[in-house]
This record gives structure tokens, C-alpha cells and sequence, in this order.
């Protein structure tokens, strides 16, 4: 399941991680030669010698150190020069002490021991420089637009793309991290952006249909996007938690939508109220509802035509059936397979009516993945369960975490 969107991650996680990896391999390997190039003890050395050794460390970093490096390196020698200075003054300034006599100046021998460390000090501090160099937003910004492309070729939509991105960008930008923790670091920032966009208040339909009686959900979405098929495995899925269902037939405008919930029905044990072919579907799911209160059913699932979110007549027809009916749940059906226009059917039947949830189907036969992140970011409302399979068993209940954990 999502392998697609699975495969895109983990390519941006390690292209990401690797390029910045690489990167810093660079500057480590950069800052131990300049380690090997510095002689331990340099100042003991005549003074002649000392500064040719310096002229020669100079060309050595001319060779093998980077503009951008260098940079910094310059930065750390002006400082540690600083310091020599100051070093250098001080024992020129008669403490107190010193004035009253308790303590002598010091010879210039004892000074020496104190400036032999200086070196040492000099080429861990460029090394620190070099390693723990912090990433810059130039070198992240095109590996960022790759995963962008990944994400979207993924059905990804583009601002849940943006947000994963910049979310990484935040997290990395300025930021010195430590070689062996990138790929940790890129891939933990996508999880919880993922698991943000993901963690929408969701309902428990089982739950619910114990404390409520009888709890009314009515299915709405395109045609073919699998509506009847999630109704009949609800319907089972319901049976199996000791809960007695009803299914409505409110699909009265196709004409084989009736029988093949009746089908359903039969199969399952579970009875159907349904009119003849053309009826008002609002009067189907209103009988339903009564039979539900009069013969004691838990549960009300009721079926509607497929319309296309551009059809205006079946989208008055649908706001006419909630406006008559009032049910608890208003239940989206989306073909994950659908991609992008997930998201434009999410958006449009939110618009119209107000949905609850989503069912997404055929996730089993759905590999990129990103039509379940996007369609939750547009209308910031929960996947309820995820049709996984053409059997009444095959619809899974949805977990964000889970799904997260599957993907990273
Ligand atoms: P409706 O027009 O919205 O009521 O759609 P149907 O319930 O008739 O389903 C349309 C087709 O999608 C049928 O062939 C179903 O078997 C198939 N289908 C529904 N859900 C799934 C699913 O989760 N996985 C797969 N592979 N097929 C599904």
C-alpha cells in the first residue's frame, strides 16, 4: 500500500541527508589535514623557523581549503590573533599584587608554556569551525525543491508539499547537526509534519452507534467511487460489533443501485427499505429512519446517487436529503485511485453540506498515497476508514500513525 509515496520519501530523506552528509564529510576531512599540516609544538622553534612554518601552513590551506571555509578560518585566526595579543600584554600590567611585592613577574621562560597551548587551541577551533559549519539555506533550497517534485508526482497536493518542506527547512536552516544524525533529522521533521496534516479529531463509528441510537449516516460521492460497497462492509463490520443495521436505498436514479444493495443485504442479513426507481431518495432515507426508531435498528446507512460535484441538480437533490433527514454523519466516499480530484471532491462536498468523514477506497490498488494527506488538509477533516480489498472485511479503520510508521 502507498509504495509509490513510500519510495519518493525515502529517496528525498536520504537524497537530503546524503547531500548535506556529503557535505560535511568534505569539511571533516578538510579540517584533519589541516591538523596533520600544524606541527605539535611550534613555538619552541626559533622564531624564523616558526614563521616559515607558518607561511607553509599558509599555502597548504590555500590547497585544500574552500573559499567558504576559508572565510571562517580567517575569522578564527583573527581572533586567536587577538588573543595572543592580549596574552602577550598582560604580563606587562603590574597587578596588585606584583606592586605590593607578594608576587614576582613572571620570567619570559614561564610565559612560553602558556603560549605553547595557543597552536593546539588555533587548530581545534578551525576544526570546529569546519565541521559544525551550519547549514546554509543556498545548499538546502534545491534539495527541498526535489522533494517538493517527489511529494507532488506522489498526488501530494502542492501546499501540503509546501508545508512538509518548509516544516524541514525550519528544522535544518541555521542549524549545525551532527553528521550521523541527518537522516534521523530529515526523516523525523516529515513524520511529524505528515502526522500533523494527519491528526484531525476523529470519530469512532462503532463507538458511536452504541451510545446513540439509532446513529443516521447517510454516504455521499461520485459514481463508481465505491458508496454501496462501503456501505455493505460497514454494514458487516456493525453486525460484527453486536450492532443491528438498516440499509436506505436512496439511490434511486441508477438503475441497478437498488438490487445491488438488495444483493448486499441478502448476503449479509441486514434489511433494506427501499421505493421504486425514480422515487424522492429524501423519502427513502426518511422511511429508513423511521423503521430504525419503530423496530429498534442501531444503525441507519444510507445510500445516495453518484453525482459529480459539477452536477447542480443532484447537489440541491443531496442538500434536500440532509435538510430533510438530519443525519448524525455525513460520510464522503473517495476513489483514492482519483488522485488530485480527491481533494476538489472533498472541497466541493464539504462546501455543500458539511461532511464528517471520508471513506477512501481502493487503497489496496493505490500507490502513490498523497490523495489521503491532501484531501485531509483541504477540508481538515478525518479518513474514517480506508477500503483495502473487495471482501466485507476489507475496510480498515483508519490510523494515522500507522500510516505514518508504514511510510517512514
Ligand atoms: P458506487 O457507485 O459508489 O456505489 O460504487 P460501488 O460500490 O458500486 O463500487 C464500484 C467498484 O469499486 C466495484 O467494482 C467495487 O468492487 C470496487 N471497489 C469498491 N471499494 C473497493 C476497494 O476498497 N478496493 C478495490 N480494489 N475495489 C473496490
Amino acid at each position: 500500500m502507498f509504495s509509490f509515496l513510500k519510495k519518493k520519501l525515502k529517496e528525498g530523506v536520504e537524497n537530503i541527508s546524503s547531500a548535506l552528509k556529503g557535505a560535511k564529510e568534505e569539511e571533516e576531512r578538510i579540517a584533519e589535514q589541516i591538523e596533520a599540516a600544524v606541527p605539535e609544538k611550534v613555538l619552541p622553534l626559533p622564531p624564523a623557523e616558526a614563521e616559515m612554518i607558518e607561511e607553509e601552513l599558509e599555502k597548504e590551506e590555500e590547497q585544500i581549503v574552500p573559499k567558504d571555509v576559508k572565510k571562517e578560518i580567517k575569522e578564527v585566526e583573527r581572533e586567536i590573533k587577538e588573543e595572543i595579543i592580549a596574552s602577550k600584554e598582560k604580563p606587562k600590567k603590574k597587578g596588585i599584587l606584583e606592586k605590593i611585592g607578594l608576587k614576582k613577574k613572571p620570567k619570559k621562560e614561564e610565559i612560553k608554556p602558556e603560549i605553547k597551548e595557543q597552536k593546539p587551541t588555533f587548530v581545534e577551533k578551525i576544526k570546529k569551525a569546519v565541521t559544525e559549519k551550519t547549514i546554509e539555506e543556498a545548499e538546502l533550497s534545491p534539495l527541498l525543491e526535489d522533494l517538493n517534485t517527489s511529494l507532488m508526482e506522489s498526488d501530494v497536493a502542492f501546499e501540503v508539499a509546501e508545508k512538509i518542506t518548509n516544516d524541514l527547512k525550519k528544522v535544518l536552516i541555521g542549524k549545525s547537526i551532527q553528521r550521523g544524525k541527518l537522516e534521523e533529522t530529515v526523516k523525523n521533521s516529515i513524520r511529524n509534519s505528515i502526522k500533523e496534516i494527519l491528526s484531525v479529531d476523529s470519530i469512532d463509528i462503532i463507538n458511536l452507534a452504541h451510545d446513540k441510537k439509532p446513529l443516521k449516516i447517510i454516504f455521499l460521492g461520485v459514481n463508481g467511487t465505491g458508496k454501496t460497497t462501503s456501505i455493505a462492509r460497514l454494514g458487516y463490520l456493525l453486525k460484527q460489533n453486536s450492532l443491528v443495521p438498516i440499509f436506505a436505498a436512496g439511490d434511486t436514479w441508477r438503475a441497478a443501485a437498488q438490487e445491488q444493495i438488495e444483493i448486499h443485504g441478502n448476503r449479509l442479513g441486514i434489511d433494506v427499505i427501499k421505493h421504486k426507481y425514480g422515487a424522492d431518495p429524501a423519502a427513502v432515507i426518511y422511511d429508513a429512519i423511521r423503521a430504525a426508531e419503530n423496530r429498534g435498528y442501531d444503525v441507519v446507512l444510507a445510500d445516495t446517487a453518484g453525482r459529480a460535484h459539477s452536477n447542480l441538480n443532484l447537489m440541491e437533490e443531496m442538500k434536500k436529503i440532509v435538510r430533510v433527514n438530519k443525519p448524525d454523519l455525513k460520510v464522503l466516499v473517495v476513489d483514492s485511485l482519483t488522485g488530485n480530484d480527491a481533494v476538489e471532491q472533498a472541497k466541493m462536498f464539504n462546501e455543500a453540506v458539511g461532511l464528517d468523514g471520508i471513506i477512501m477506497t481502493k487503497a489496496d490498488v493505490y500507490e502513490k498515497g498523497g490523495a489521503l494527506l491532501s484531501a485531509v488538509w483541504a477540508i481538515k477533516k478525518p479518513i474514517l476508514y480506508i477500503g483495502v480489498g473487495q471482501d466485507y472485511a476489507d475496510l480498515k479503520k483508519f490510523d494515522p500513525e500507522e500510516v505514518v510508521n508504514s511510510l517512514l
